[in-house]
């Protein structure tokens, strides 16, 4: 599928190799010229319609992109929120919000990559979020916290849900929610960062908020609606976040079989062992559905049908795939595998993250049980 966008993809890609990305990963810093190259090329902002600078690309040609990157062996998680941020503004935003911001996005002079959602004592209980935006005249003030919140270093604006009406004053626990567009340069000290070490190269934080002001025009959509849009943004963010699991699968498994095929243990290459090769070949197999179930799942996004299951379920899929395809190529290097030089070990603790975020797989079971198949509800 969109073989030219992948082509050019790659091209881009070839020059960020396995040393600009285990050093990056070794400092924990972030891949500015990787990032820069992205934006400049307007892949970064392939989602901005034509009327608004960009090239109006949908969530498909976006899956490729990242799909592509996250199979070079790079790290789409440095920026890939702008992609999946996008669909709230540009499925929920006013008219007077994307002339504002969407141009200046498109040229790459506006960083969107931030995506506010998860909090400590909501977890994935996400109607359970506390953060609260109360309305004083023209602004709405915000206390609260959140947690895991990624690249708000290195990003201009935020999307961000917080509560306008508390949960016990609602009829449904999704309702009182609301959506703001939050311009992260004039936040100053109303907004603590407070970094997350994590075990991957992923610039994620605790966030304070005590008394950011947000002018009432940065709401996206009507207030107490917010559930509805960023649930839009969710499943954008599940098919693109799936595209880079299947670029993560396609990095092990292009690695693992060529290893397979070089290595020589008792006289012959370990690949012709059914021991090293069907772990492989079932990865291949599965990362293949997987692509299949996000192709179908990102045509219902682009077409504004409901996309929910297709997107949860090629999430899982996908995770799930990357996973096995991770532990398939670890086994198939033996120790090298677990020498830094090789990749193998990088890309394994990346491709973890998937499991458990944006959504934890448990959760994705929880809503095929309940949503699709129709059984009582867990939770
Ligand atoms: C590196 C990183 C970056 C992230 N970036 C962002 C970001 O930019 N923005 C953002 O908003 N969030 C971000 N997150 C948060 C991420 O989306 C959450 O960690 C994830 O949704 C899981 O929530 P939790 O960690 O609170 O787990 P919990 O909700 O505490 O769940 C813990 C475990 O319990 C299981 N569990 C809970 N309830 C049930 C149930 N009813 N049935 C079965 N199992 C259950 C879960 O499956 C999970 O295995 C990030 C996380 C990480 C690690």
């Amino acid at each position: 599928m969109r073989e030219e966008l992948r082509e050019a993809v790659r091209t881009l890609c070839r020059r960020f190799g396995e040393e600009y990305w285990q050093r990056v990963d070794r400092e924990r810093s972030y891949p500015d010229a990787f990032v820069r190259e992205l934006t400049e090329q307007g892949w970064l902002g392939c989602l901005v319609p034509a009327e608004y600078g960009g090239p109006g690309l949908g969530t498909a040609d976006a899956s490729v992109i990242l799909e592509e990157v996250n199979r070079s062996g790079a790290n789409s998680s440095a920026c890939h929120a702008q992609m999946y941020t996008m669909s709230v503004l540009l499925r929920h935003g006013s008219v007077q919000q994307k002339r504002e911001y969407l141009p200046r996005i498109a040229s790459g002079e506006l960083r969107l990559q931030a995506f506010a959602v998860t909090e400590p004592d909501a977890g994935s209980d996400t109607t359970r979020i506390s953060t609260f935006a109360a309305l004083r005249g023209d602004r709405y003030v915000v206390h609260g916290r959140k947690v895991f919140i990624s690249r708000v270093q290195h990003s201009d604006l935020m999307i961000l849900l917080a509560r306008t009406t508390p949960r016990d004053e609602v009829q449904r626990r999704t309702d009182g929610l609301s959506v703001f567009l939050v311009d992260l340069r004039a936040a100053g000290s109303a907004i603590g960062v407070h970094p997350i070490d994590t075990m991957i190269n992923h610039e994620t934080n605790e966030l304070v908020f005590d008394g950011l002001e947000i002018p009432v025009e940065n709401r996206i959509g009507e207030e107490g609606e917010g559930f509805r849009y960023i649930l839009s943004g969710m499943n954008a963010e599940r098919i693109l976040l799936a595209s880079e699991s299947i670029g993560d699968a396609m990095y092990f498994i292009d690695h693992a079989s060529a290893y397979a095929g070089q290595r020589v243990v008792f006289d012959r290459p370990i690949g012709q062992n059914q021991g090293v090769q069907f772990p492989l070949a079932e990865a291949y197999i599965r990362t293949r559905a997987a692509a299949a179930l996000r192709d179908v799942a990102a045509s219902k996004f682009d077409a504004g049908e409901p996309a929910g299951p297709e997107a949860n379920m090629c999430k899982y899929a996908a995770s799930e795939a990357a996973w096995r395809a991770a532990n398939a190529a670890m086994d198939t290097f033996g120790g090298y595998g677990l020498s830094a030089e090789y990749g193998i070990e990088r890309k394994f603790r990346e491709a973890r993250l998937y499991l458990v975020a944006p959504v934890s797989n448990n959760l994705i079971l929880s809503y095929v049980g309940h949503h699709v198949l129709g059984m009582p509800r867990s939770y």
